[in-house]
């Protein structure tokens, strides 16, 4: 006799249960996002002692039709994905066609679901593994799913369940993270009868956390919407203010492409991001939504577990430190009282040339016919791919007239362009405040009077740390005395009336991000930021020439699309949409 032989299907669901579901919050996890899959707008999750003796899941989902409801229940039944390459870019939260059989297979299971288009709905009954009864329904449509007695046939996988009231914590926790991921859904949790939390439909993140978890903390946190042209990668949510920590990190929630993951990456990168600004041993709230490829996550390490692995973690850590960092600078310096922000003197006021100033031009940045023969070539060409700005020297883009006292409207030889003339502005001080940090000697002015500043120990300390990589960006600042410094000179791109305010800015920022002088680079990037952000943007009115000047030199720069914070520099309505919207005559 043959010691082979293949599994039955209901050994071999029993033994794909064990790896699908081990608890109940697995059960609840797994149903629940059948629903949304469903699209479900309303899912109400009932629990009775942890979900050990009984899980409801009701939606009001397509639903299925009675030959999809038996199907369902069919081992590797799914209506999601048809081939292994689909697994690639499966949105969908389910794609295995593993869950309902696995859990029918080690529970009492009740079906009951009615789509679209019949009369009556399908309730199928099923008995660890062995179907009891299938027969009609009445019902709206929509699914529940009852699961009573879980893993009564299982003893070793009962033994290794907690208390109810564990049990119940980590469903009722997965849930209120389902409801933060899906906002638009209407959710409502019973445990033995009583409601745990129950929130209608919210159109806002904030609003959802607040019902949620309390209105005190959604007013804890700022919205965070970053994103990277480049790599198409986007941040969003809402993060602690700057001091504001937990003693646990259950509030520290991410998401990807809005599923709940576990991820040591965007842990780690989050934790980072608030070194400094909050107290050790803490963890920030944060609800933070990454936006990215399918591709680029594998989702499928763990079926019963929430990890996930970035097929280029170094730039997905690099790039949420980068967001997270950059919102809270700019809350940072938002936040500080008004006096300290000193305006610029009035006689900066109007100064076309000025943030241009050809006498601190650094060559490439330029788009004087010069500069076009010199080794911008290349960069021009570059941007005409996305711009497509016809010739460099006579312009271009031709300014009709400035409107609002915030956009420019041009005429281009493709169509027409709405500029953002701050965040316009914003992109190209960015740049050139980048290119100097790679020239050996960064344009720099001196003061006629130098400026003293004092400094509070640990500014000050922050500041000795960093004082070579600042004094070789075109700063001279020396320690003339114990926490007292002069400033000699500064950068070409500072005005001297903020020389003061940004050095504290700066050192702030230092301090907060910390970081080794190898990372000097990304350092300085994020002193980039806060020169061109935040109490540092522009805010006189430019003339129509400075305007048609920032044109001209947004298109050479090297990310012309969109500001440093990621909001888009212009819209152009090509010629050819005019005419599709104007229609031929
Ligand atoms: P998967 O989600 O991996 O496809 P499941 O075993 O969880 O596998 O579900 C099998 C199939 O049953 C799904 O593909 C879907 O077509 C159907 N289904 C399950 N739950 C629901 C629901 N709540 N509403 C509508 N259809 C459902
Ligand atoms: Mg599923």
């Amino acid at each position: 006799m043959s010691s082979i032989r293949i599994l039955s299907d209901r050994v071999a669901n029993q033994i794909a249960a064990g790896e699908v579901i081990e608890r109940p919050v697995a059960v609840v996890k797994e149903l629940v996002e059948n629903s949304i899959d469903a699209g479900a707008t309303r899912i109400e999750v009932e629990i009775r002692n942890g979900g050990k003796s009984y899980i409801r899941i009701e939606d009001n989902g397509k639903g299925m039709s009675p030959d999809e409801a038996l199907l369902s229940l069919e081992r590797h039944a799914t209506s999601k994905i048809r081939e292994a390459a689909d697994l690639n870019v499966v949105s969908s939260f389910g794609f295995r066609g593993e869950a309902l059989p696995s859990i029918a297979s080690v529970s009492r299971f009740t079906l009951r679901s009615r789509s679209e288009g019949w009369e009556h709905g399908t309730e199928i009954k099923i008995n660890g593994g062995k179907l009891i009864e299938k027969k009609d329904c009445g019902m709206p449509v929509g699914t529940v799913i009852e699961v009573a007695q879980l893993f009564n046939s299982v003893p070793a996988r009962r033994k290794f369940l907690k208390t109810d009231p564990t049990e119940s914590a980590h469903i009722t926790y997965n849930t209120r993270l389902f409801a933060v991921a899906h906002p638009r859904v209407a959710f409502r949790v019973l445990d033995s009868g009583r409601t745990i939390f129950q929130s209608p439909a919210c159109e806002d993140l904030r609003d959802r956390i607040a019902e949620i978890w309390g209105r005190s903390l959604a007013d804890d946190l700022i919205s965070v919407d970053v994103s990277d042209p480049k790599t198409g990668y986007r941040l969003t949510g809402l993060t602690a203010k700057p001091g504001v920590g937990r003693s646990t990190r259950r509030e520290l929630v991410t998401l990807v492409n809005r599923r709940p993951v576990d991820s040591r990456t965007l842990g780690f990168a989050v934790l980072d991001a608030y070194h400094g600004r909050i107290q050790k041993g803490r963890y920030p709230p944060a609800f933070l939504f990454l936006e990215i490829e399918p591709q680029e996550v594998d989702v499928n390490v763990h079926p019963a577990k929430r990890e996930v692995r970035f097929r280029n973690d170094g730039a997905i850590r690099r790039f949420v430190l980068g967001a997270i960092t950059d919102t809270l600078t700019v809350a940072t310096v938002a936040e500080r009282p008004k006096a300290e922000l000193r305006a610029p003197a009035a006689k900066n006021e109007i100064d076309p040339a000025q943030p241009l100033k050809p006498a601190v031009s650094l060559g490439p940045i330029s788009t004087k016919p010069r500069a076009a023969k010199t080794s911008t070539a290349p960069r021009i060409i570059e941007s005409q791919k996305l711009a497509e700005p016809a010739k460099v020297n006579t312009p271009a883009w031709r300014l009709i007239s400035i409107l609002k006292k915030q956009y420019g409207l041009f005429d281009t030889p493709r169509g027409l362009v709405m500029l953002h003339i701050r965040y316009a502005d914003q992109r190209v001080r960015f740049e050139r405040i980048l290119r100097s940090y790679k020239e050996s000697t960064p344009p720099s002015q001196s003061l006629l009077i130098p400026q003293a500043i004092e400094l509070e120990p640990l500014a000050s300390e922050a500041l000795l740390t960093h004082l070579d990589l600042i004094n070789e960006q075109g700063f001279q600042v020396e320690e003339f005395g114990r926490h007292f410094y002069r400033i000699e000179s500064l950068p070409a791109w500072l005005e001297p009336e903020q020389a003061e305010d940004f050095i504290r800015d700066m050192v702030d920022l230092l301090r907060q991000r910390g970081g080794s002088r190898k990372q000097s680079e990304l350092i300085w990037e994020s002193v980039a930021k806060l020169a061109v952000g935040g109490s540092y943007r522009r805010k006189d009115t430019m003339s129509e020439a400075a305007v048609q000047q920032l044109a001209e030199t947004l298109i050479t720069c090297e990310t012309p699309h969109t500001s440093p914070f990621g909001k888009p520099t212009f819209n152009e309505i090509t010629w050819s949409e005019w005419e599709r919207r104007f229609g031929k005559g």
